[in-house]
């Protein structure tokens, strides 16, 4: 299945020049959503993950689902402001913008082996923020996954040092 028939590209969102990835026209579609994330779980199935680790909104999208398909649990990596109890904090830039994030201080186990998701790699600031966030809590990266790659920001360069797949470049 070519995954890119099934994502649109939005032109100047949310910004003049952005060709946004719209990923919601994929996960309509129940057959594309379904081996989108059987996919990515596969390459998961082999690292003996212990949890799954993703940052709102769209990198819950695409862990739950991988969380359930490998039956370990999911840890949600949140805007400022909105976990309830303790938390780690970091900020990060965005491809368009900054911001800070937050993860519950007692959601990793030190030693835990972590599958860190999200929907899209851009410049890889997000992901380098909450790769941080579990290696900070003494999670061991174990792999990572998108969905999608923007390859010409060079977002990889920041994750030289671990196991990432992506579903579809552009
Ligand atoms: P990065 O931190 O620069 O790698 O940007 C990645 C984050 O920005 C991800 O969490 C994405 O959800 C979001 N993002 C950036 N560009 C796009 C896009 O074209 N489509 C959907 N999300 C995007």
């Amino acid at each position: 299945m070519d995954f890119k028939d099934y994502i649109t590209v939005v032109s100047d969102f949310p910004k003049e020049g952005i060709r946004f990835k719209d990923i919601t026209t994929l996960m309509e579609n129940g057959e594309a959503y379904k081996k989108a994330v059987d996919e990515m779980a596969d390459f998961a199935k082999e690292k003996d993950i212990d949890v799954v680790v993703g940052p709102e909104a769209r990198g819950f999208v695409v862990g739950c689902p991988i969380a359930y398909s490998l039956g370990i649990g999911f840890v949600p990596v949140r805007k400022a402001g909105k976990l309830p109890r303790e938390v780690l904090e970091v900020d990060y830039g965005l491809e368009y913008g900054k911001d800070s994030l937050n993860i519950h201080k007692d959601a990793i186990k030190p030693g835990q082996k972590v599958l860190i998701t999200d929907d899209l790699l851009a410049t890889g600031g997000t992901i380098e923020a909450t790769i941080k966030m579990v290696e900070e809590l003494g999670g061991v990266v174990a792999g990572i996954v998108f969905m999608i790659e923007l390859t010409y920001l060079d977002g990889r360069d920041k994750l030289k040092n671990y196991d990432v797949f992506s579903l579809v470049t552009y």
